[in-house]
């Protein structure tokens, strides 16, 4: 086997795996999708991650768990997995045409964002509609933003536009936020945000680029015409698991049915962050999970080679 232990993520939980496994001394490789990048590195300002009192940016916070995770040992690879499959002791992974063997593996492939799935949408993306408010926020400077959703997303990225945007109006499907109430304070009190409750976005409107959204008031089921120059969709996230769908078990939404120790459903597969089923997707939690994962994994490694400390 190539290594004792392959993690498949790049974000809080499988890097908070790799510094646990590369400090229990098990030959560790993370490897990193660099198609679709992970929730936290895109997100300009974490508060509520302890030993940060005033904040941090998530991708200088990610930048130092990988230092972290290097600083002992841990190999860091860009590579997106096409294929796992089991191989004697262990198990093989296909990334870019090279094939790896591990006896173990973590997976941290985390979530991305869900669509609206509405007429316009991918026709607009990236001509006005976006999903990653630091991405492409600054291009709205003093222009008219729609932001769909009412959950800690959607109204965190919804402050966040204010910055540059001279009004940010936030469609919602209900007459009140799914988001926590300090979100919904800091939003309800900004001027630049307004609220068009009980609503759905209905269809992105625009030829070459986003000129506005249809609205349908879900009471009355009367209808608006929105006018603005970008529509950003916070409506949740779906799970990164359709290349593990064929060997571990998933839930109906796709996330990956783990026990408290992180095991899944196939021996010597260990999973942690956002694409677990899981009642709280936080980068506190998901570095709770990672690890466990990596506890969980190197208990079994260390049994594998007849090591383990009993
Ligand atoms: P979420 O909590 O699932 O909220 C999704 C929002 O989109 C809800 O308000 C939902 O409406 C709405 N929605 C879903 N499908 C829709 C549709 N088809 N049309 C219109 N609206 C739709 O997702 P999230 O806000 O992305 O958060 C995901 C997880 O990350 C949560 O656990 C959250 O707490 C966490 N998170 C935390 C922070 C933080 O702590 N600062 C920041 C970001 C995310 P309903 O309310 O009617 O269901």
């Amino acid at each position: 086997m190539d290594y004792d232990v392959i993690i498949i993520g790049g974000g809080p939980a499988g890097l908070t795996a790799a510094i646990y496994t590369a400090r229990a001394r098990l030959k560790t490789l993370l490897l990193e999708s660099f198609s679709v990048p992970g929730q936290a590195v895109i997100t300009d300002h974490l508060e509520n991650y302890p030993g940060f009192p005033d904040g941090i940016n998530g991708f200088e916070l990610i930048e130092k768990f990988k230092k972290q995770a290097e600083n002992f040992g841990a190999e860091l690879k860009v590579g997106n997995v096409e294929r796992i499959e089991k191989d004697k002791n262990g198990w093989l992974v296909e990334a870019e045409g090279k094939t790896y063997t591990s006896l173990s593996l973590i997976i941290a492939s985390g979530a991305r964002p869900r669509r609206l799935g509405v007429p316009g949408e991918r026709e607009l993306q990236r001509k006005g509609v976006s999903y990653c408010a630091t991405c492409d926020g600054a291009l709205y400077k003093d222009k008219e933003i729609a932001l769909v959703g009412g959950g800690d997303t959607a109204i965190q990225e919804a402050l966040f536009l204010t910055r540059f945007a001279k009004k940010v109006r936030v469609v919602h499907r209900r007459d009140r936020l799914r988001a926590t109430k300090i979100l919904q304070e800091r939003a309800l009190s900004n001027e630049r945000i307004e609220f068009i409750w009980e609503s759905k976005a209905v269809e992105i409107l625009g030829k070459d680029r986003v000129s506005g959204v249809k609205i349908k008031n879900v009471k009355t089921g009367k209808e608006t015409d929105v006018s603005c120059d970008g529509v950003f969709i916070f409506v949740g996230y779906s799970p990164n698991t359709d290349f593990i769908k064929r060997v571990l078990k998933l839930d109906k939404d796709g996330y990956i049915v783990s026990d408290s120790d992180m095991n899944t459903s196939k021996k010597g597969i260990f999973a942690c962050g956002d694409c677990c089923k899981k009642l709280l997707r936080q980068v506190v939690t998901a570095c709770g999970d990672g690890a466990t994962a990596a506890f969980s994994a190197q208990k079994y490694v260390e049994d594998l080679k007849g090591a383990a400390y009993k």
